[in-house]
C-alpha cells in the first residue's frame, strides 16, 4: 500500500518536529516546512529517514502564498499526492498586556497564525479534492478559550481563528472526503517559552495544570497522528484539547 504523503509546517522544532518523527513511524512520508533553523531542520528529517521514511525539508514562511504553493509543490513532486496537513507553524511575539503590545507584532501573529492557516488549508483543500480525500489537522491552542489575558489576547484571538477556521471548513470540505480537525495543546515543554521571553513557563504553570505538569510535544504529535489516521475516520470539525486538564 501506497505511503499517505504529509506536510507539517513548523516541523523543524516542538510540536511539529515530534509530529513528524510520530508520523514518520506510523507510516507517512513527510515534507518538513520550517521557517530559518536549517540544522534543526536537517537534524529532523535524518531521525525520520531513520524509521524508513521519506522526508524532505523545505525552507518557507507560511505568511507568504508563494512560499506555501512552493512547499506543496515540492512534496507532491518529489514525495507524490499530499493526502495529510499539520498546519503548526505558529508564532506568539512578545509576552504581555494588550496596551504594551506593537503593532508590527500584532500583524506578525495574525500572519502566520491565521493567514499563513488559511493559505495552507485554501491549498490543501484544492490538492486532496483532487485526490478524492484526505486530512488535515489544525494546531489551535487552549488559549483560544482561555483568552490569555496580560499575556496574548492577541495570539488567543488568531488561535480562536483556527477554531472558527476547523469548524466551517469540516462543513465545506466533508462531501469531499476531506476531514479537517483541530488539536488545541495546554503548555507544552517547547521553544516557545524561551522565544516569547519565558523560559520556565512550563515549569511555572504545573500548579495551575490538574494533571500536575506541563505536556511533552510527543503527546500532542500523538493526537495529531490520531487524526490522521483511520482510526478517526468518522471524526471531522472536533477540537482535540490536549491540555492536562486546563
Ligand atoms: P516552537 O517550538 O517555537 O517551533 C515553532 C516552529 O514553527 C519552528 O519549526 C519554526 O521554524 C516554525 N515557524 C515559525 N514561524 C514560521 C513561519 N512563518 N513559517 C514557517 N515556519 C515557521 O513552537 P511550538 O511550541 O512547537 O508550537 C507549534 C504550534 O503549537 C504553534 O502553532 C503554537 O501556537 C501551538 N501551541 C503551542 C503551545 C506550547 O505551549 N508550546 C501551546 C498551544 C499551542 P524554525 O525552526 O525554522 O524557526
Amino acid at each position: 500500500m501506497a505511503r499517505p504523503v504529509t506536510i507539517v509546517t513548523g516541523g523543524s522544532r516542538g510540536i511539529g518536529a515530534a509530529s513528524c518523527v510520530r508520523l514518520a513511524a506510523d507510516g507517512h512520508d513527510i515534507a518538513l516546512g520550517y521557517l530559518s533553523n536549517d540544522d534543526a531542520a536537517h537534524e529532523v528529517a535524518e531521525t525520520v529517514r531513520e524509521t524508513g521514511a521519506r522526508c524532505i525539508t523545505v525552507r518557507c514562511d507560511t505568511s507568504q502564498e508563494a512560499d506555501v504553493e512552493r512547499l506543496f509543490d515540492a512534496a507532491g513532486a518529489e514525495l507524490g499526492a499530499v493526502s495529510g496537513l499539520v498546519n503548526n507553524a505558529g508564532v506568539t511575539g512578545p509576552l504581555g498586556r494588550l496596551t504594551e503590545a506593537r503593532t508590527e507584532d500584532l500583524r506578525r501573529v495574525m500572519d502566520v497564525n491565521v493567514l499563513g492557516y488559511l493559505l495552507c488549508c485554501r491549498r490543501a483543500a484544492r490538492d486532496m479534492a483532487a485526490l478524492g480525500g484526505g486530512a488535515i489537522v489544525n494546531i489551535s491552542s487552549a488559549a483560544a478559550t482561555l483568552g490569555s489575558p496580560g499575556d496574548y489576547v492577541h495570539y488567543a484571538a488568531s488561535k480562536a481563528a483556527t477554531d472558527a477556521l476547523t469548524i466551517g471548513l469540516s462543513k465545506e470540505l466533508g462531501p469531499d472526503g476531506i476531514r479537517v480537525n483541530a488539536v488545541a495543546p495546554g503548555i507544552i515543554d517547547t521553544d516557545m517559552h524561551a522565544t516569547m521571553g519565558d523560559p520556565g513557563r512550563p515549569a511555572r504553570a504545573a500548579a495551575a495544570i490538574p494533571l500536575g505538569r506541563a505536556g511533552e510535544a510527543s503527546e500532542i504529535a500523538a493526537a495529531v497522528a490520531w487524526l490522521l489516521s483511520p482510526d478517526s475516520s468518522y471524526t471531522t470539525g472536533a477540537i482535540l484539547r490536549v491540555s492536562g486538564g486546563r
